[in-house]
């Protein structure tokens, strides 16, 4: 299991698994002479994904981005995608148990995103797998939900969210929300209109910050200076996104690649520069919502100006 120090936040990758997807749907315009290079594909021109969540134990809130794919789908979509399930068996694996999850959050609201929101208990009832959660989802992204456009209307599952907002166990952001100290989120359009990234911003371990002086903060206000380390090597080590379907693997990292099932492609070079404008000089980690084999990386611009992504 992947686990990372970031700050005073403990990080962990959990993952429900791997599933096939096809190389085309995954690369886009990409042609498989370029893609295939990165990514091996079988004899059906399957890759392989992954469905990575994130578990941030801030020491006061354990928090929980993305659910994955879950266990609830039509024999339909197994038939397609498999259901790997194995998020619970992971997060159990950690010493976590579904109910002392304090907070739950997607960055929109696809199949493979949201899917152990929710369970069937004996009786068939949808109820939550998080019983003590606060869920939260883009409100744009829930609206969307409901009249979807003929080419993504699968990805929508209703029973992964819909008897949350009924309950009112999930409430819906706007984009730009702080949900707990150092853990907010902010709309990059492209692969939805309002997907977003969640970012995480943690504090000095041995310096917490006082009041909004996150690291993170302090970067984009010059005129906090937390660290001499911090100055001495240009970066703000205490920054991690997830930033889910932008830039879903570290085959993506170019601005380029992106994939078929973006509904729109140019705002997804957008929205990628301007996470890179943030990210890559104050040297986030960068999270990959479906690689299967490095979940984050550091993402720089080397010499000749190509992308490449360096594990932690
Ligand atoms: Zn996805």
């Amino acid at each position: 299991m992947h686990h990372f120090t970031l700050g005073n936040f403990e990080l962990s990758i959990l993952s429900d698994g791997t599933y096939p997807l096809d190389g085309g749907a995954f690369f886009g315009v990409i042609p498989k002479v370029m893609w295939s290079k990165k990514v091996a594909a079988d004899e059906r021109n399957y890759a392989t994904a992954g469905l990575n969540s994130l578990l941030i134990r801030t020491g006061d809130k354990t928090v929980l981005v993305e659910t994955g794919m879950g266990n609830k789908l039509s024999d339909r979509m197994i038939k397609f995608y498999g259901q790997p399930a194995k998020l619970l068996e992971n997060l159990a694996a950690t010493g976590i148990a579904p109910d002392e999850i304090d907070i739950v959050i997607n960055s929109h609201l696809h199949f493979d995103h949201c899917g152990w929101n929710t369970v069937r208990d004996q009786n068939g009832k949808i109820v939550p797998t998080f019983p003590n959660a606060k869920y939260y989802a883009p409100e744009g992204e829930w609206q969307y939900a409901h009249k979807p456009s003929e080419r993504d209307a699968i990805s929508y599952i209703s029973d992964n969210y819909d008897p949350l907002i009924a309950s009112g166990q999930m409430l819906l952001l706007k984009g730009g929300e702080e949900i707990v100290p150092g853990i907010s989120v902010q709309t990059f359009p492209g692969h939805t209109a309002h997907m977003q990234g969640i970012i995480i911003e943690a504090c000095h371990p041995e310096k917490p910050a006082i009041g909004d002086e996150g690291p993170g903060r302090a970067a984009r206000n010059p005129s906090i200076v937390h660290e001499d380390t911090d100055r001495a090597i240009g970066v703000h080590p205490y920054t991690a996104c997830y930033i889910s379907d932008l830039i879903p693997t570290t085959a993506h990292i170019d601005l380029t690649w992106g994939m078929s099932f973006d509904l729109y492609p140019l705002q997804t070079i957008e929205s990628k520069k301007q996470y890179y404008a943030q990210a890559i000089p104050e040297k986030w980690l960068t999270v990959f919502t479906h690689d299967p084999a490095v979940p984050w990386a550091y993402v720089e611009k080397d010499v000749t100006g190509k992308m490449v992504a360096t594990a932690p």
